[in-house]
């Protein structure tokens, strides 16, 4: 799966840009001319890294900054802020926005990138194209996962919910959690869904005897751990 990128900009010369060069760098991106259609977005579709303008009609961009930084689901989201003057910036740096980076306008696009590759690097986001933990093997780029070697089937959600729990091992998810993060927040599933599919991942790992890296967290949700 392709990192994504939320470019929220109501400039829609400076939105095409940044599309049009984030697109041939490889990664997906989605375009919102407002915060509103920013957060309107990110409910269906969680992504990796948001550029978000400063100047926008409506709810400013730091206020969307803000109102990401206070939602569980985005909280620890990779934030980069475009200004169109150095000031901006230096208000921006003097209060803690929880933004990552910024760029003042005029950019370079090139420049953006280098900056954003960095940034999901850090925050440990799916900018590789393999992920692998405990014999258990994601390739981005094909879509496929093996396991010791051996090229497993699974569906879109197995994927997306195996890649999430790989990335975040120990962690316990909840089972709203991870609806949130796997299924997007606005489609209404409920809570035993996530049940379906993770016995579907058991099922599909059980022949290598990693079905047991799944765990079932009682009355809390999920996590996975490595066999060692
Ligand atoms: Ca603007």
């Amino acid at each position: 799966m392709a990192t994504t990128i939320l470019v929220v900009e109501d400039e829609l010369e400076i939105r095409e840009l940044l599309s049009f060069s984030l697109g041939r760098a490889g990664y997906d991106v989605m375009e919102a001319d407002s915060a509103e259609m920013a957060l309107n977005l990110i409910n269906t579709r969680l992504p990796d890294l948001i550029i978000i303008d400063w100047m926008l009609p409506g709810i400013s961009g730091v206020e969307l900054a803000k109102r990401l930084r206070r939602d569980e689901l985005t909280q620890v989201l990779p934030l980069i802020m475009l200004t169109a003057r150095s000031e901006e910036t230096d208000t921006l740096k003097s209060f803690d926005s929880g933004i990552d980076d910024y760029m003042t306008k005029p950019f370079s696009p090139k420049e953006l990138i280098a900056r954003l590759k960095a940034i999901l690097r850090r925050s440990g986001s799916p900018d590789d194209e393999v992920l692998e933990v405990g014999g258990i093997r994601l390739d981005h780029g094909s879509h496929r996962i093996s396991v010791n070697g051996e090229t497993v089937r699974v569906g879109p959600t197995e994927y997306r919910l195996l890649e999430l729990l790989m990335r975040h091992p120990d962690r316990v998810f909840e089972r709203s959690q991870l609806l949130d993060r796997v299924w997007g927040r606005s489609t209404y599933i409920e809570e035993r869904t996530v049940d379906v599919h993770v016995l579907r991942l058991r099922k599909i790992l059980k022949p290598f005897g990693l079905d047991t890296a799944i765990q079932t967290v009682r009355s809390v949700g999920y996590r996975f751990t490595p066999s060692t």
